[in-house]
C-alpha cells in the first residue's frame, strides 16, 4: 500500500507533467490519528530564480534541482501547527531521470547530518518525454543512518 490516496498520486504525476521539464516540488500534510484526508500543497520551485540570481551558488537551474519557495513553506507550517496535522510527504520530481534519491536530495533532506524531518516520507517522480516512466518512496532509516528506498 503506498502511503497517499490514489487521488493525491493522480495530482502528483499531473503536476510532474505540468511541470516538465522543471522538477515540481510539494508537500502532503495530515492528521496523525483520524482518517480526515491529507491536504496536498503544490509548491513553486523557485531553482530557476536561484540560478539565475547566484549561479556559482546555485549551479544547477530547475531541470535538475529543486527549492521550495520560502513563503510556501511558512505557510505550509503555519497549517501543521494551528491545525494540529503532521508532515507526511515531500514529493519532487526528476526530468528525463530516473526515480532515485540524488545525493543533491540527500542534502537537502538532512541538516548538519540529520534528518530534518526524520518522519518524512520522499516520493521521486521520474518523467520521460512527458510521460511518468516511475515512482519511488524513500525514508529515512535510523539503524543504517542513510535514506532507503521503500517498496510498497
Ligand atoms: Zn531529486
Amino acid at each position: 500500500m503506498i502511503p497517499i490516496s490514489q487521488a493525491n498520486l493522480g495530482e502528483i504525476r499531473k503536476h510532474a507533467l505540468d511541470e516538465y521539464p522543471h522538477e515540481c516540488c510539494g508537500i502532503i500534510i495530515g492528521f496523525a490519528e483520524s482518517k480526515e484526508e491529507d491536504v496536498l500543497f503544490r509548491c513553486t520551485n523557485i531553482q530557476n530564480r536561484l540560478h539565475k540570481m547566484d549561479p556559482k551558488a546555485y549551479p544547477r537551474d530547475a531541470r535538475t534541482a529543486y527549492n521550495i519557495e520560502p513563503k510556501e513553506l511558512i505557510e505550509v507550517f503555519n497549517q501543521i501547527k494551528s491545525r494540529r496535522m503532521v508532515l507526511k510527504t515531500f514529493y519532487h520530481s526528476h526530468p528525463d531521470h530516473d526515480a532515485y534519491f540524488s545525493n543533491e536530495d540527500k542534502k537537502m533532506a538532512l541538516f548538519d547530518g540529520e534528518p530534518t524531518y526524520p518522519d518524512a516520507k520522499y516520493l521521486v517522480v521520474s518523467v520521460y518525454d512527458k510521460v511518468v516512466k516511475d515512482e519511488a518512496w524513500f525514508e529515512w532509516n535510523s539503524q543504517t543512518r542513510s535514506f532507503e528506498k521503500q517498496n510498497h
